[in-house]
């Protein structure tokens, strides 16, 4: 199966707005790739100048040798000849249809015998947990199940190439996780390629084979999840992926702290700009050590299985998080033990740097 490439790809809005700012990347085949990032930050974008329903402004998309798009040739392949997929976030069942219908719609399109269009819909009601639902309609069913029924009719015609623009939004956090759980078995089963935007970093780090984080219109980093998650490549990728996010400090901020961290990773001073510590990095101590660092426990956040734990340390407010219930109490003075992988230094760029 082929990659998808973008060359150079620009895309303005009323000629002036940049949403995609000379997209140079390669999207793998067979991947799972995510891309992520804040609002406006050109996901959609990208993923409709793919589909083909919006048109770059300049430079070139391929599927393989397949151009999609070129500006030099003046190239445009319409979405129709273009052998994809395609789920957004208002998945839109026809209401008036049964789910059988729906989920052979594209096949009717496509003029196939009625006998393969029902034997279709037998594989797909089994591979979705359909069974029995086909004469029902949309309105009849529930959001998990309308959602799975998105889910069918796109993978009727046998896409190469799935493009999915946050399909799970609308849904509830248990169908959520279903849900989850059911596209990453599904690309695991048919080893398409999949495009996923999202601005939920739960989504990409628990489905992604890759993932993209976009800022600004550009890619800042594509890469594992993990991978992304322990070698962010900037401040950005390093401040966008983690919940609590990740503790930084500009120059000048606890600074006894920060010359900790400097130490512990080996950068030298005058190169690291900001430093920042991962939540899960910052252990506490019931007693600080002497002369060691330490930190006054000023709120406690018991989410379930883990405590988020708020501290005042050289006046600056810091998150930790614990599997482990706090030492003390609120109020109280704690030892503060850093864990060096999850320490980071970014330069005056806002690029990460090693030792
Ligand atoms: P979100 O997560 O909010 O959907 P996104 O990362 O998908 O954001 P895009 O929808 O691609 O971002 O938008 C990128 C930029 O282009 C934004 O600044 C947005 O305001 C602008 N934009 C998007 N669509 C249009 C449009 N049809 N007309 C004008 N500007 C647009």
């Amino acid at each position: 199966m082929p990659n998808i490439t973008l060359n150079s790809v620009v895309k303005t809005y009323g000629g002036k707005s940049l949403a995609v700012d000379n997209l140079t990347t390669t999207f793998p085949s067979g991947e799972f790739i995510c891309l992520l990032g804040p609002s406006g930050c050109g996901k959609t974008t990208t993923l409709r100048m793919i589909a083909g329903l919006e048109r770059p402004d300049s430079g070139e998309i391929r599927f393989g040798d397949e151009v999609f798009y070129s500006s030099q040739t003046g190239t445009y392949l319409r979405p129709e000849k273009r052998k994809l997929g395609l789920m957004f976030q208002s998945y839109a069942l026809w209401p008036h249809m049964t789910v059988e219908q729906n989920v052979v719609f594209g096949l009717a399109m496509k003029r196939m015998p009625r006998e393969d269009q029902a034997k279709r819909f037998t594989e797909l009601a089994k591979l979705f947990h359909l069974d029995g639902l086909g004469q029902r309609y949309p309105r009849e069913l529930s959001g998990g199940q309308q959602q799975r029924v998105a889910l069918a009719r796109m993978l009727a015609v046998s896409p190469d190439l799935l493009l999915l623009d946050e399909p799970l939004s609308n849904l509830d956090a248990s169908l959520r996780l279903e849900m989850r759980a059911e596209l990453k078995r599904l690309h695991q089963t048919l080893g398409c390629t999949v495009i996923f935007v999202t601005h939920d970093q739960l989504e990409a780090m628990t489905m992604a084979t890759s993932i993209a984080v976009m800022n600004k219109g550009r890619i800042e980093q594509m890469a594992k999840p993990m991978d992304i998650y322990r070698h962010p490549s900037s401040h950005f990728v390093a401040n966008f992926v983690g919940s609590p996010p990740m503790n930084m400090l500009t120059p000048g901020e606890a600074p006894g702290l920060a010359s900790e961290m400097t130490k512990i990773l080996g950068t030298p001073a005058d190169r690291a700009g900001t430093v920042g510590i991962r939540p899960e990095a910052l252990r506490l101590t019931g007693q600080p050590a002497n002369g060691g660092l330490k930190a006054t426990i000023d709120t406690i956040q018991p989410t379930g299985a883990d405590w988020i734990i708020g501290l005042q340390a050289e006046g600056r407010q810091l998150f930790a998080l614990s599997s482990e219930p706090p030492p003390a109490d609120i109020g109280a003075e704690v030892g503060l033990n850093l864990k060096a992988d999850g320490i980071h230094a970014f330069d005056q760029n806002g690029k990460a740097v090693g030792p």
